[in-house]
């Protein structure tokens, strides 16, 4: 199974900001999406960098309430780790669990076209084996 099949269901909206947005954007962007990460573009769209709760976590843990005020390209992953649509979606897990995060933006031609979570991708796994099991009890019914 590929990527494509969340993103057919999820959509491939995306929340990005900019490398001199504030930190203190970030966090209410985060805060009013409930979401875990932003991804951080250039005007063109291409990918610049993602900035995660943890990043924000760590930014204040180092310079304390100020790093509120400083621009988020400060703080951000700028080496992101991206995945095509048509890759498998075991492929992807493989990937967050070796690099240790939990966002993986798609892209397409450069450009970004949708972005997979661990809560998405465990979403997906979740219905697909109840699935398998209604599946099989069907046909054991039938049997
Ligand atoms: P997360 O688990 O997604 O909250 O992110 C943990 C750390 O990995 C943070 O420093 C993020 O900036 C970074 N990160 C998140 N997603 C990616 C990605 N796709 N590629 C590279 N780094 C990432």
């Amino acid at each position: 199974m590929t990527v494509a099949a969340i993103l057919n269901e999820k959509g491939r909206e995306v929340t990005t900001k900019a490398a001199g947005d504030t930190l203190r954007e970030i966090c209410a962007t985060l805060a009013e999406k409930k979401i875990g990460a932003i991804v951080i573009t250039e005007a063109s769209g291409t990918i610049e960098g993602i900035i995660s709760e943890r990043d924000v976590v760590r930014a204040i843990a180092q310079d304390g309430p100020e790093a509120l005020d400083k621009p988020v390209g400060e703080f951000m992953t700028r080496k992101v780790v991206t995945c095509q649509a048509q890759e498998s979606i075991n492929s992807v897990m493989a990937r967050m669990s070796g690099g240790r995060f939990r966002h993986v933006p798609i892209v397409r031609d450069g450009k970004l076209d949708g972005l997979v979570s661990i809560g998405d991708v465990v979403k997906y796994r979740i219905a697909q084996i109840e699935r398998e099991a209604e599946d099989m009890r069907n046909y054991i019914a039938m049997t």
